[in-house]
């Protein structure tokens, strides 16, 4: 299929850049470089430097390239920059859906694969999250996601022949195992690479954002997703999409770790000391969080398979170490 990701250049679109072409398909590669590194790019993908609000321009590359489904990362993903700022998150996320949508649905593409979030869950009652889970979010960066969803859902319904997939993420964590790919975010504010910066030394301590959570060890659990299974279940599901198709998924591996398992799992991959100390409550961190990722797999057969939380850690450590400067190095 001829596929354009949006984000190419980001830690998820540039991994799933990696693995559409693995799989055989044509990838062209969109990204704005606005935060995103040109080298992550795969050099097989066609890039395209441009930004998701260029209407025109994005309807000109859906013609000239024949795309006939697009995987949608572009997006900003801070939740605490959101709150400081949530107009550009508005602008860029939610805007940037829009204008993408508006090109979609002038051109002949009909297949869309959209990046969304456990964020826009919010703060549910019970665990674990399920797709009918209601969407309460607690902050702009999941209601920028939100309101995406609900734009697609529209022009879903306003267009038969169109199908798409709202893919909701837990804790995307790790990198591709051959160490072609990493994560480099700036700044970097992710549990994982926060402890692997500290433990080489270019970061000089893990703060724990609160232990007093009404969890078993008092820290807040997540759902760690490997990005290599997360960007396989992109392509089963787009593979499997029909004409007329919305399907919602959560995308997760359905068990939690606390920050402190994290820290423990760390320990034992890097084998070095570095220092952790005990914080204050990061706001707007729900205590728990983790999937009940069974729809995707009984519907689409997709399931996680790189679940050892150590194997992730290593998996990133490996390219840490080479990288401590990220993509700068
Ligand atoms: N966390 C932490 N210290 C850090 C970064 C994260 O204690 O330096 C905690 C954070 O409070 C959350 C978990 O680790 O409970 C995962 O946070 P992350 O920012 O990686 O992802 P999020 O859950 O916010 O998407």
């Amino acid at each position: 299929m001829n596929i354009l990701v949006t984000g190419a250049a980001g830690y998820i679109g540039s991994h799933a850049v990696k693995a559409l072409l693995s799989a055989g398909h044509r990838v062209v590669a969109l990204d704005n470089l606005s935060r995103g590194h040109r080298v992550s790019i795969a050099d097989d993908a066609h890039f395209v430097e441009l930004d998701v609000r260029d209407t025109a321009a994005v309807l000109g590359v859906l013609r000239a390239e024949h795309i006939e489904c697009v995987m949608h990362f572009a997006a900003f993903a801070y939740v605490g920059e959101s709150v400081e700022n949530p107009l550009l998150y508005y602008d860029n996320n939610t805007g940037g859906t829009l204008s993408l949508l508006r090109a979609v649905e002038q051109s002949e593409c009909r297949r869309l694969v959209f990046s969304s979030t456990c964020a826009t869950y919010g703060e549910p009652d019970s665990m674990p999250i399920r797709e009918e889970t209601a969407q309460n979010p607690i902050n702009p960066y999941g209601a920028s996601k939100l309101f995406s969803e609900r734009m697609i859902r529209e022009l879903s319904r306003k267009l038969p022949s169109f199908s798409c997939a709202l893919l909701r993420y837990f804790n995307v964590a790790g990198v591709a195992a051959d160490g072609t790919l990493g994560e480099h975010h700036d700044p970097e504010t992710h549990l994982i690479p926060v402890v692997l910066q500290a433990a080489l030394g270019v970061r000089e301590k893990v703060v724990v954002f609160g232990d007093d959570y009404p969890t078993p060890d008092g820290t807040c659990i997540r759902d760690y997703i490997h990005v290599e299974d997360l960007v396989e279940a992109h392509i089963a599901v787009m593979e499997a999409l029909r004409p007329g198709d919305l399907r919602v998924y959560n995308l997760g591996i359905g068990r939690g770790y606390s920050v402190k398992e994290i820290l423990d799992a760390a320990r034992s991959v890097v084998r070095r000391p570095f220092t952790v100390e005990t914080g204050p409550r990061r706001p707007g961190d729900p205590p728990v969080l983790f999937a009940d990722a069974s729809r995707v797999s009984r519907e689409i057969g997709w399931k996680a398979k790189r679940t050892d939380i150590s194997a992730t850690i290593e998996s990133a450590w490996r390219w840490f170490q080479t990288h401590p400067m990220g993509y700068r190095d």
